[in-house]
């Protein structure tokens, strides 16, 4: 078991380059650049090709195509384009399906990417009077053409934590996880909570357990379809659970040997995928003891 090891969707060699989005003539320029590349995606999901994510070149796209601009790698613009209306000569894949197959820092950039486009999707018009919006910023923002309003992408906050009680921590299992896996629990942020109080809250909706000291770790974006995973430790009074029967079917206390074999795939339960933040939090709390 790595001590450290780098969460989910994060280290992207992508150089946002902000400066660029704010600037339509450089935007333009980035665009017409020969060396630019354009990640296609076709109802959010990627292209491979040979186990990495399929770039196109500035001829391989339609002029008339929206580019969200992801930024600059090794001093070439990459951009997203929605390709769903197009044929290309591979098929997509699913985006579990490629996240498996690529390497982390290519899950980083799709990631980005996934998360940008489908928020360009669910917001064509303005939340405050309706009115159909337009992109500006090279995809980072949608202005308002009758009111003026600004939307920029959003990002959901959620907590995810592992309840710890004398050397042993609290997972548990919701119906549609596979047989016998076992995660931490998680639950959006709500409006004015703070973190702390939002893991507090879930574990004892969920658990019925009662946290007296809670301790951030570690977080990873998780785009699905924007949420960004805030992962925490809570100390917890007492050990008995009351399960909340629509949320879980199940949770257990496990030991530091129980998840150091379950990462290793050989324990008396199953876990999430090393990109998932579940894994991360694990993995951390099996290497501190
Ligand atoms: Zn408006």
């Amino acid at each position: 078991v790595s001590q450290n090891p780098k969460p989910g969707f994060t280290g992207s060699p992508i150089n946002r380059s902000d400066k660029i989005r704010m600037n339509a003539d450089a935007l333009a320029a980035a665009r017409a650049h020969p060396d630019a590349r354009f990640l296609p995606l076709m109802k959010l999901d990627p292209h491979l090709l040979d186990e990495r994510l399929l770039w196109l070149t500035p001829e391989q796209v339609p002029d008339e195509a929206d580019m969200l601009f992801l930024g600059i790698e090794q001093d070439a613009p990459r951009f997203a384009v929605d390709l769903s209306a197009s044929q290309l000569s591979t098929e997509p894949l699913t985006a579990h399906q490629a996240i498996a197959r690529i390497s982390a820092e290519e899950a980083a950039s799709y990631a980005g990417a996934r998360s940008l486009m489908d928020w360009h999707a669910r917001h064509r018009h303005c939340p405050a009077c309706g009115t159909a919006t337009e992109m500006r910023r090279g995809g980072w923002m949608r202005t308002c053409p009758g009111c003026g309003a600004e939307q920029f992408p959003r990002v959901d906050p959620v907590v995810i934590m592992l309840a710890e009680h004398e050397g042993q921590v609290l997972v548990g299992r919701q119906p549609r996880f596979p047989p016998q896996s076992y995660s931490a629990l998680a639950g959006f942020i709500e409006v004015g909570e703070s973190i702390e109080e939002a893991v507090a809250r879930e574990l004892h909706e969920e658990a019925g357990v009662t946290a007296t000291d809670v301790r951030y770790v570690v977080s990873q974006p998780w785009p699905f379809p924007s949420s960004l995973m805030i992962g925490c430790f809570a100390q917890v009074t007492g050990r008995d659970i009351v399960i909340d029967e629509d949320e879980l079917e199940a949770a257990m206390w496990v030991s530091r040997d129980e998840v150091r074999a379950a990462l290793n795939g050989d324990g008396r339960f199953r876990t999430a995928p090393p990109y998932a933040l579940a894994h991360t939090l694990l993995s951390r709390w099996a290497a501190e003891g």
